[in-house]
């Protein structure tokens, strides 16, 4: 077995030595092995990486745009060259499929920085008319400051890369501290734009669990917080935030919609893939499909048909599409979910619990369940697991309650030949995004995703220009010629 890697923190341009007496291990979902030791990083480290972020971050901003943005494509250049190696390491850390999902990852996570790069020089403002002749008032966008950027395990390297780039885009300069489960990916990240070029302080690493991250958003010299997360920790990052400004982007429950009208074949490969895909850990996969009764077998027919051509195994193997779930503490929620569902008459109608005989516990067989209620913690909660759960529903006035009937309101899909149909559901659905005719798990880097007001799924919207705005705030200017 190779060496295990140590991990060092990143403060001020250098790797450096973690002086915390606690580490934590990194444990391979998918081969059991140590992979690395990640130092928790202790209070004196954590002020010293935001203090090295808050002293590089007006030096950073003084350049253009255009500056800024030559090292956004620079370190996308860098992430595209090292693409297989980035992925590899992704795959056997977090647990996804090396071809299929860690790849496309990688390559993700470069645009993310070019379409950062991209956006920041068509930044423009408004010029307000002024009541004075003499006057002109115009506007320009300032960056916000130091952002701590505190992210999960599910995509370790894009997530990152959605909260990075446009902050480093817009001058702002950055602590980041990972998922304790995921630190490595986002080590090979940093160790990536440090290479591309990246001036030092502006992107500083830290690791640790919840405590570090809890130190990191109070600290003076942090101005705002950017959070991927569970909503219980979204709101715990929010009381400790105070006024800092905050973009969260929490859980979700995403309902896929399935109407009497729907192409059933589309709506069944639609729903697998946004169940299964990375094992159904992503905020916008598909927890739920309300189906309605008239459509239910045939549509219970079309999704287990779908269901079998997604084969469970070693990440490595290149007709593998589900892969490990990434820890123990998701796969026993996962446990959970099924048993409360099972318990209140749902049927399993394919997997069911974890594959014996392979190198850990977390390889979750495809799940498909039929007849689910909807007092059911499926239904009310965010599974995260591997799981395409059938709830079926009496027309489109049950499916609607249902779906809006949940605290969490990020992405729902909706399957319907009619036009009508489809519009009354965009406008009644209390989500951020809804996805007409295709996946809840649809995402692209330019889309505003984030979601709806009056849920618990966070506020503001990453993707695009939309980050950006987030991410600077705007100076108002009044000058007078007179
Ligand atoms: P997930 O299970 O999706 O990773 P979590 O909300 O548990 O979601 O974790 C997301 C990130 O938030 C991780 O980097 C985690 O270490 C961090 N975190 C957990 N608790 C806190 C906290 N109280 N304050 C700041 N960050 C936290």
């Amino acid at each position: 077995m190779a060496g295990v890697r140590v991990l060092e923190n990143f403060i001020g341009g250098e790797w450096v030595e973690a002086r915390g007496e606690r580490a934590r291990e990194v444990v391979s979902p998918v081969t059991g092995e140590r992979l690395a030791e990640a130092p928790e990083a202790s209070a004196e480290e954590i002020s010293r990486a935001a203090r090295a972020a808050r002293e590089a971050q007006p030096r950073w901003a003084a350049l253009s745009a255009w500056e800024r943005a030559e090292v956004c494509h620079a370190v996308a250049d860098l992430l595209e060259e090292r693409k297989e190696e980035l992925a590899r390491q992704l795959s056997l850390e977090q647990g996804k499929p090396y071809r299929s999902e860690a790849i496309p990852d990688i390559e993700e996570t470069a645009e993310n920085f070019r379409v950062a790069a991209e956006d920041v020089k068509r930044l423009e403002t408004a010029v307000i008319p002024s009541q004075d002749a003499n006057k002109r008032i115009f506007t320009f966008r300032e960056p916000n400051g130091v952002y701590a950027c505190i992210t999960p395990w599910n995509f370790p390297t894009v997530i990152p890369s959605e909260l990075i780039a446009p902050a480093i885009a817009a001058g702002n300069a950055v602590v980041a501290k990972p998922s304790e489960w995921t630190p490595i990916s986002m080590a090979n990240l940093v160790q990536t734009m440090a290479d591309a070029g990246l001036p030092g302080g502006v992107v500083n690493l830290v690791y640790g669990a919840g405590e570090v991250g809890e130190r990191l958003v109070t600290d003076p010299a942090v101005d705002c917080v950017a959070f991927v997360g569970s909503h219980q920790t979204a709101e715990r990052i929010v009381r400790s935030a105070g006024l800092r400004r905050t973009l969260i982007e929490a859980s979700g429950n995403g309902p896929v919609i399935v109407c009497a009208d729907a192409d059933l074949r589309r709506a069944a490969k639609g729903a697998v893939f946004g169940g299964f895909y990375c094992s159904g850990q992503v905020c916008c996969a598909t927890e739920r499909v309300l189906v309605d009764r008239s459509v239910h077998e045939d549509f219970l027919r079309a999704v287990v048909e779908e269901a079998r051509s997604w084969k469970l195994g070693d990440p490595f193997e290149e007709d593998t599409l589900v892969g490990p779930m990434n820890n123990e503490p998701t796969a026993a929620k996962m446990d959970r979910h099924l048993e409360d569902a099972v318990g209140k008459g749902a049927s399993v109608v394919l997997g069911g619990g974890r594959e014996e005989g392979r190198p850990t516990s977390l390889y979750y067989r495809p799940t498909v369940l039929d007849n689910v209620g909807t007092d059911t913690l499926i239904n009310r909660d965010e599974t995260f697991g591997p799981i395409v759960p059938l709830i079926p529903v009496s027309g489109d006035e049950e499916a609607l309650a249902v779906a809006n009937d949940s605290h969490l309101g990020l992405q729902a899909a909706v399957y319907t030949s009619s036009l009508r149909r489809a519009f009354a559901y965009l406008r009644n659905l209390r989500v951020g995004n809804v996805v007409i005719n295709d996946s809840t798990d649809y995402w692209e880097a330019l889309e505003p995703f984030g979601g709806a007001a009056g849920t618990r799924t966070g506020w503001g919207r990453v993707g695009g220009r939309y980050s950006l705005l987030e991410m600077t705030d705007l100076k108002t200017v009044v000058l007078d010629f007179g």
